[in-house]
C-alpha cells in the first residue's frame, strides 16, 4: 500500500493502539501526526524515531482531547489531514451507581465528543483534498456490553453512531468513515486493569489474563496493535474505497457469539 503524500492525524498516539497505527500508516508511506495531552521530550522522540526508522515525516502535537477547542485546534495545526483516525480512549469501571460523575464526563469527552470535533474539523480539509479516510477506534464494546463499564460502553456504542453517520453524510464523496472494534489487545489500557481485577477476584494476574480478560475472546490471544494497524492501512487502501459506515471486528470470535 502506498500512502505517499498523505497526512495521517492520529489522536491519543504516545501508546499503544494509537502508537500501533502510527507506525504502520508510516511504513505504508504516510506522514504522521502523533498526539496526545502530555508534551514531554519522549512524545516528540517518538515521531522523531518513526522518521528515521520510515523516512516519512512525522511529528508530535500535544492537545487534549478532552477539551473541543484543542481537538479542532490538531486538525488546524496539523496543516493536512487525509487519515484522520480516533483513537484516544481512556477507561475507569464502576457499577453505575457509584461511577464517579467526573469519570462518566471524561470517557464521554474523550471516547466519543473528541472525534465529532475532529470529524468535524477534518471533513472540510479532505473535501479541500479531494480524498479522505476516517478510522474511528471503537471497541468490542461498541457492539456487546460488560458489567461495570456504562461510560465506555455508552461512548463506544456512541462512536459506531457516528461512523454510520458520517459514512451516509460523506456516501457520494471519496471519503469513508469506518470503525474497527477490537477485543483486548495488552495495551497500557488493559494492563491498567489487572492488578485491581485480580485483587477483586482473589486471582493471580495469569489467571486474570486467562478466566477474565480473555474469557470473552474465543481465541484467547490477544490482538496485537500491529494487527489493528494493518486493518486501518486496509481503510485507506483503494481495496476498501466502497466500505463505508461500518464496522470490522479484530475481536478473535468475541462477537461472533
Ligand atoms: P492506551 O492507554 O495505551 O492509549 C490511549 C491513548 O489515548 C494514549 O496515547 C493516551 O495518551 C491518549 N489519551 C488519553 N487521554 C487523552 C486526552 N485527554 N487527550 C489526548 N490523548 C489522550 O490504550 P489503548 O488500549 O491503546 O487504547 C486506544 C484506543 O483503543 C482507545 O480508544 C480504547 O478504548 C480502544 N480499545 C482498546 C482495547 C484494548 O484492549 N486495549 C480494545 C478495544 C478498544
Amino acid at each position: 500500500m502506498d500512502l505517499k503524500g498523505k497526512t495521517a492525524v492520529i489522536t491519543g498516539s504516545n501508546s499503544g493502539i494509537g502508537l500501533g497505527v502510527a507506525w504502520e500508516l508510516a511504513r505504508a508511506g504516510a506522514n504522521v501526526v502523533l498526539n496526545s495531552f502530555t508534551d514531554r521530550e519522549e512524545d516528540h522522540a517518538l515521531a522523531e524515531e518513526i522518521a528515521q526508522e520510515t523516512g516519512v515525516e512525522a511529528r508530535y502535537i500535544k492537545a487534549d482531547m478532552s477539551k473541543g477547542d484543542e481537538c479542532r485546534a490538531l486538525i488546524e495545526q496539523a496543516g493536512a489531514c487525509d487519515i484522520l483516525v480516533n483513537n484516544a480512549g481512556i477507561q475507569h469501571v464502576a457499577a453505575i451507581d457509584e461511577f464517579p460523575v467526573e469519570k462518566w464526563d471524561a470517557i464521554i469527552a474523550i471516547n466519543l465528543t473528541s472525534a465529532f470535533h475532529t470529524t468535524a474539523a477534518a471533513l472540510p480539509v479532505m473535501r479541500k483534498a479531494g480524498w479522505g479516510r476516517v478510522v474511528n477506534i471503537a471497541s468490542a464494546h461498541g457492539l456487546r456490553a460488560s458489567p461495570f463499564k456504562s461510560a465506555y460502553v455508552s461512548a463506544k456504542h456512541g462512536i459506531v453512531g457516528m461512523t454510520k453517520t458520517v459514512g451516509l453524510e460523506t456516501a457520494k464523496e471519496p471519503i469513508t468513515c469506518n470503525a474497527i472494534c477490537p477485543g483486548y489487545v495488552l495495551t497500557p489500557l488493559v494492563e491498567a486493569q489487572i492488578p485491581d481485577t485480580a485483587k477483586e477476584y482473589d486471582m493471580s494476574e495469569d489467571e486474570v489474563i486467562a478466566k477474565v480478560i480473555l474469557e470473552k475472546q474465543p481465541s484467547k490471544e490477544f490482538a496485537t496493535v500491529k494487527e489493528l494497524g494493518g486493518v486501518v492501512v486496509f481503510l485507506c487502501s483503494d481495496a476498501a474505497a466502497q466500505m463505508t459506515g461500518t464496522t470490522l471486528s479484530v475481536d478473535g470470535g468475541w462477537t461472533a457469539a
